[in-house]
């Protein structure tokens, strides 16, 4: 399975040469602007000290300040970091919000720590990068295994260095502290969004129509949630990292998501039986969404996925073989780059909000997303329509050409190029 940073670098040549990119254009915008990795040393519980390492990556500031999650894996590096972080300089500019690309992360397993050795962990990391952060320079944001409280911490680490509050340093916070209302819920409903636009387009019925989501944290349970609660779906597969369960009746939300809190994983619960990862992504259902970890499509399985339509909640889900199958038979696929970008435009909103010492009601961010979501999807699908690509290649054609004209209008690339 090709890593992350290999699927990315593919999609770019793919798209780069569908636009004739010059070998300059290439240079500026294939690898990042900047990038560092840090030895954070954490004491303890035991009293002893461990030193972990961390990256944060900015990929590219043309359209406005880096902004990108931060993620907290066993398996993290600073290539899946680059690779991360280019995702987010093209799905910035695939809904238009007037940011660039950036991404964090730390090498630890967080189900091994207590809570204050998570705090110790993460107050060390703001310690190590808060210099190269700013609200007008690269803001985090919550990802794989990082939670609100978790950019409370930093958010308290940075301010505590800067001597004032500046909580548009960070996004995703606790809504107390500048947080806004719907982040938590926000890439899962910006997915709903672009589902409902999609399965118009092709054909969907929702009300009634079967789903198989993998991975069950803040993108999957929510998208559960959603799903059910909003468009009447029948969620029929779940997964986590320890497997998947399966009901073809439907799994309730209000069972299953207290289920997977109280024993930590969803295997167990009532009335579902166990399968596993590889044999939810080829059930027979109307709707697949990966919400996990990226490279989980592939040339081996993608033959096999009988959904017409996968949304993307996970970054790089699809590799670009399977691109391919998935694309001739027919399966309609929403790409990353729009379907999980509702975590970053409410992030936006965040930022906003931050900046005007203002606070947005529930509805007034749905109302929002819905329409950044609702015009992006719109403007991909003509797209995909007037050059007859699919829609992962229509995504990147929209945000590379923005990109490069930001590039171009700054003086990075010079103007006889493309
Ligand atoms: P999370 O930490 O809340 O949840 C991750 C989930 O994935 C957990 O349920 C975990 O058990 C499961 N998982 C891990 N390894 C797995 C495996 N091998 N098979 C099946 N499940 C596995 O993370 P999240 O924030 O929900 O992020 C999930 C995906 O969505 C990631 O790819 C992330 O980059 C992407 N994403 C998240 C956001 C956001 O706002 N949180 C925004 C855009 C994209």
């Amino acid at each position: 399975v090709p890593s992350a940073y290999e699927i990315a670098q593919c999609q770019f040549k793919i798209a780069s040469e569908r636009l004739d990119l010059s070998e300059e254009a290439c240079e500026v915008l294939s690898e990042p602007m900047f990038e560092c990795t840090v030895r954070v040393p954490v004491r303890m519980d035991d009293g002893n000290t461990k030193v972990f390492t961390g990256f944060r990556v900015q990929h590219n500031s043309a359209r406005g300040p880096c902004k990108g999650g931060l993620r907290f894996h066993p398996e993290d590096d600073l290539e899946t970091t680059r690779a991360l972080a280019a995702w987010m300089t093209w799905k910035t500019a695939v809904v238009g919000i007037p940011l660039g690309g950036g991404k964090g992360g730390m090498r630890v397993n967080t189900k091994e720590l207590s809570d204050a050795e998570k705090e110790r962990l993460c107050r060390g990391y703001m310690r190590a990068v808060g210099r190269v952060l700013g609200p007008e320079i690269d803001v985090p944001a919550p990802d794989v295994y990082t939670t609100a409280q978790m950019m409370g911490w930093m958010v308290d680490e940075y301010e505590a260095q800067i001597g004032r509050r500046e909580p548009g340093v960070i996004t995703g916070k606790p809504v107390g502290i500048g947080g806004s209302k719907g982040r938590s819920i926000a890439t899962a409903l910006g997915a709903v969004f672009a589902i409902r636009e999609a399965a118009k387009d092709i054909g969907v019925d929702l009300k009634g129509a079967k789903v198989a989501i993998q991975g069950y944290g803040n993108g999957g349970s929510n998208a559960h949630c959603l799903l059910q609660s909003m468009m009447d779906c029948k969620v029929v597969a779940l997964s986590d990292s320890s497997g998947a369960i399966y009901n073809g009746d439907g799994i309730d939300y209000d069972k299953a998501y207290p289920h997977k809190q109280e024993t930590g994983k969803l295997d167990g619960l009532e009335g579902t039986d166990t399968m596993s990862n590889e044999e939810l992504l080829e059930l027979d259902v109307d709707i697949l969404i990966p919400a996990a970890l990226s490279g989980v499509l592939t040339e081996e399985n993608a033959n096999k996925v009988k959904a017409n339509l996968v949304a993307e909640i996970a970054n790089g889900p699809t590799t670009p073989e399977a691109d391919d199958i998935l694309h001739e038979n027919g399966v309609y696929v929403i790409p990353d780059l729009l379907c999980n970008a509702g975590g970053v435009t409410v992030s936006y909103f965040e930022m906003i909000q931050n900046a005007c010492h203002d606070r947005w009601s529930e509805d007034q961010v749905r109302e929002r997303l819905d329409t950044v979501m609702t015009e992006a999807y719109r403007e991909l699908h003509s797209r995909v329509q007037k050059d007859k690509v699919n829609p992962r290649m229509a995504a990147f054609l929209i945000a590379l050409e923005r990109v490069f004209a930001a590039c171009r209008e700054r003086g990075w690339i010079s103007s006889g190029d493309a």
